[in-house]
């Protein structure tokens, strides 16, 4: 790599695992007697050149040389400890005193094992010779160096050392020193390793977090995942600033937290039940993500990233270009990460969120730039400083650590994408001509970013298969919004399919059928008429109100976190909407909204449902929904602590602000207000009699209808109470049943356990029912369980009357509420409450009721399932 008058940038000079200087078993290297500098434990023989330069003195023994680089700067390359003692035995030099050398280069060759037995130590030593006119301005953390490749020291002409920044007030004060245990499982991953970054938020503090002789600031996600620091693992925290002792309070506490939702792949809340691999011979078997049968040719998605040319334009213009790519970059994950929140996908918003620390980490934007400085163009810059963290993190034991490798790299996708957008020929060229054939898109894994820029019209994809990757990952949520069958871990022999290959996926059966025979497609396609039959008459249906056969109406209605989910609920049929999910229309702002904000939103959400009506529920930030604008300090215990309507009793300005908004938006219909998080009735109370008093203040003519969220056993328990004063009911199940349970709904390794028809959340459901009827108060229910066909006769039998749904939803829901007996669900629904188990509930569930009968069919179709006549 080329230098600047500015930085030279020292690569290692032999593979091996890193170590700070004041490690090496040699008073004179450790102290920084000779000079600054960094050591390796060597993995291999062969010591190369840090960088272009002359060699200005080799020793005779072979094991130690001087080169001089252009810039003037002398490194002093070291072989092991007291290796002078072996007089040359062991050791071959490839170049001679006064050759020139480019980066790279083979310097010496030695024998690892023959020098390991006789010498003190291996450990080789990488020191900067003339620090009067040179000083190191940065090492950058990593664990483990690839010799050539991997940048480990980064130097500087003495005047111009760059200083690293402090926090302020840190002059003069003694840093704070903390021992931690981390008690996260897996160790310091990126979860625990952004959460306690995150925790630091708004404190005038800088920490570092020191392991196993080697140091990482909390600011670098990159640099504290390098540390490999497991669980149970003693690091030692150090801060220093203003706000110091608060942020290593901070700092440890998540450190020291067991158990919040770690790596796992994302979990959607209402997951589908999924289906692995059954026997459909000569098929390929896989595990079903997403539903459904699909017939097309097999294309393989291409990884297009562009390849950035390595030249730069100058260091000014490609350091913009970097900045404004990683700003690009940064909005496509915030949009993305409210999309997911706004499901209900918390874990898939912590991915994103992830990501988008990734996007900040200091090392990898200091990485970069001493590319750019080096001459290089921001594409360049930006995919090797991330493909060398990647590198290293993927050679960790630890999986979890390796898979965070994968992250960088689609991060390093991300941002060249946005840097060198793909004309939109040659994106829509990454999928083939659209001549009417469908293409089930094939993949090794698909990242969240390959998603991102791809626009998958169902038209033209009518699939997605995965050679590895879960049923949870991202592409699979994806897939089941568009209702686009999804088959995931099929294994090499996907891999082994050529482009061009006419296939069926069936994500109903979990397997891939390569060359189907003519009876195998015509089963198919009968069967993918049925489908797109049910669904069609579901959606043509789906303006008309639901009422089951007996003739009692339930509403259904459609959960909405947008503008723009509030546009799609009309078209699918919503007769109102159920839930505003009014956190997510401002979480992702600078600053907490205006009363004119909160109208503004609101308004818009209401006008683009002329004449239906519209719960509002009052900000619900707290537990996993962290507005960045909110500046709270950490909570030990979040989803325990200050969230939904608690959050008022220490900021009471936001709440009046938000109620004010909402008073002043101009509605046809009724626009009700939905409190989440109450607990006992006076709370309720007091949220009634302010509502009241700002109505009277803004001059309202009438005050609107409050309801309660019933989201907490208390709640449940209470119903009878709250509901004396409350207007009606909203039951959030996805809160219920983590607080029935005790179960983190953001806990992956949960997910299948978290289940809405456990039948202790169905006595709280039954409990909240019962409470209402006491005083002629509705109940609906807005959490996920609403949008499970196997739940709603017993949410209906159980006395529910609202069903409030993702808008896509909305018409199968319809058609599940017309196909049942009002008086049958009723009977039936309090036996459940008697059953063992969630799975025991949902084994009658399917006795009791069915999936709907399979549409007519006229087509001639043959009865039995294409892979039966393999
Ligand atoms: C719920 O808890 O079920 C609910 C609808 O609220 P949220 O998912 O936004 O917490
Ligand atoms: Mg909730």
């Amino acid at each position: 790599m080329a230098d600047t008058a500015e930085t030279l940038m020292l690569r290692a000079p032999i593979s091996g695992v890193l170590l700070p200087l004041a490690t090496v078993p040699d008073p004179v290297f450790a102290a920084g007697t000779f000079g600054d500098g960094v050591a390796i434990d060597p993995l291999s023989g062969t010591l190369v050149a840090p960088c272009d330069g002359t060699v200005i003195h080799l020793a005779a023994t072979g094991h130690a040389l001087t080169l001089e680089a252009p810039c003037g700067a002398q490194v002093l390359l070291h072989v092991g400890i007291d290796t002078v003692a072996l007089r040359g035995e062991g050791f071959a030099p490839c170049v001679a005193t006064g050759e020139r050398v480019r980066q790279g280069d083979v310097l010496v060759r030695f024998d690892v094992d023959g020098v390991a037995r006789q010498a003190l130590s291996l450990v080789t030593v990488m020191a900067l010779a003339n620090g009067d006119a040179f000083a190191v301005a940065g090492k950058p953390v990593a664990v483990r160096a690839e010799a050539g490749r991997s940048v480990v020291l980064q130097v500087r002409a003495a005047g111009a050392q760059a200083l690293p920044r402090h926090a302020s007030g840190e002059a003069g004060l003694r840093p704070h020193r903390r021992t931690v245990t981390l008690a996260c499982p897996g160790g310091l991953h990126a979860r625990p390793a952004a959460r306690a970054r995150a925790a630091m938020r708004g404190l005038d503090a800088s920490v570092m977090l020191h392991y196993g002789g080697r140091q990482a600031s909390l600011s670098s996600l990159v640099a504290l995942l390098s540390l490999a620091a497991g669980e149970g693992a003693m690091v030692e925290l150090v801060a220093s600033g203003a706000d110091a002792e608060a942020a290593l309070a901070a700092v440890a506490r998540e450190l020291q937290r067991a158990g919040a939702g770690e790596d796992a792949p994302p979990v959607h809340a209402g997951t589908i039940p999924l289906s692995s691999a059954s026997l459909v011979p000569g098929a390929i078997a896989g595990v079903a993500a997403a539903p459904g049968i699909a017939v097309g040719t097999l294309h393989w998605w291409r990884d297009t990233a562009p390849e950035p040319a390595e030249a730069g334009q100058g260091n000014a213009t490609e350091r913009a270009a970097l900045r404004a790519a990683l700003a690009g970059a940064d909005a496509q994950l915030t949009h993305e990460s409210q999309a997911a929140a706004a499901r209900g996908a918390a874990a898939e918003a912590g991915i994103f969120a992830m990501h988008r620390a990734l996007l900040e980490d200091p090392a990898l934007l200091a990485a970069a730039e001493a590319y750019i400085d080096a001459g290089k163009s921001a594409g360049f810059a930006w995919r090797e400083a991330t493909r060398a963290e990647a590198a290293l993190l993927s050679r960790m034991p630890d999986p979890r650590m390796a898979e965070r490798a994968a992250d960088l790299l689609d991060v390093d996708k991300r941002v060249r994408r946005v840097l060198a957008p793909a004309p939109a020929d040659t994106a829509a060229g990454r999928l083939p001509a659209a001549d009417g054939t469908p293409v089930v898109l094939a993949a090794e894994e698909f990242t969240p970013s390959d998603l991102a820029g791809l626009h998958l019209c169902p038209a033209q994809v009518a699939a997605l298969v995965m050679v590895r990757g879960g049923p949870t990952s991202h592409a699979a949520i994806i897939a089941r919004q568009l209702g686009m069958p999804c088959l995931v871990a099929l294994g090499g022999a996907l891999a082994r399919l050529a482009d061009g290959t006419p296939v069926i996926a069936d994500g109903d059966r979990a397997c891939l059928l390569a060359s189907p025979d003519a009876h195998a497609l015509a089963a198919a396609a009968s069967a993918m008429r049925q489908r797109a039959w049910q669904r069609d008459t579901d959606l043509r249906d789906a303006h008309a109100a639901a009422s089951t056969r007996d003739g009692v109406r339930i509403e259904v209605a459609a959960n909405v976190g947008s503008v723009a989910d509030a546009a799609n609920a009309l078209p699918h049929g919503a007769d109102s909407v159920g839930l505003v999910r009014t956190e997510l229309l401002c979480l992702h702002e600078a600053a907490a909204p205006t009363p004119a904000g909160h109208r503004a939103s609101c308004q818009a959400i209401v006008d683009a449902l002329p004449g239906r009506s519209v719960i509002v529920r009052t900000l619900d930030i707290g537990g996993d929904k962290d507005a960045a604008w909110l500046q709270l300090p950490p909570e030990a215990n979040p989803a325990l602590g200050l969230r939904g309507v608690r959050l008022a009793q220490v900021r009471p300005q936001l709440f009046d602000d938000q109620l004010r908004g909402l008073l002043a938006v101009r509605a046809a219909a009724p626009l009700r207000i939905l409190l989440p998080m109450v607990t006992e009735v006076d709370e309720l109370l007091v949220w009634r009699e302010r509502i009241r008093a700002l109505a009277r203040e803004a001059g309202a003519e009438a005050v609107p209808e409050v309801g309660v969220m019933i989201e907490v056993p208390s709640a449940a328990l209470l119903a009878d109470q709250l509901a004396e004063h409350a207007d009606f009911f909203s039951i959030g199940t996805n809160d219920l049943t983590q607080y029935t349970l005790a179960m983190d709904r953001c806990q992956p390794e949960l997910a299948a356990r978290m289940d809405g028809l456990h039948p202790a959340v169905l006595r709280m459901i039954a409990a909240t029912t019962e409470g209402a009827a006491r005083h002629g108060r509705w109940v609906g229910v807005c959490g996920a369980l609403a949008g499970d066909p196997l739940a709603v006769p017993v949410l209906i039998g159980l006395g529910v009357t609202e069903l409030s749904v993702d808008a896509a939803l909305v018409p199968g829901i319809k058609s599940r509420v017309r196909a049942l007996s009002h008086a049958d669900c009723c009977q039936r629904a309090g036996a459940l409450l008697r059953l063992p188990s969630a799975g025991a509930v949902r084994a009658a569930c399917r006795e009791y009721w069915p999936a709907q009968a399979p549409a007519p069919r006229n087509d001639g179709a043959l009865a039995r399932p294409y892979g039966e006549c393999q």
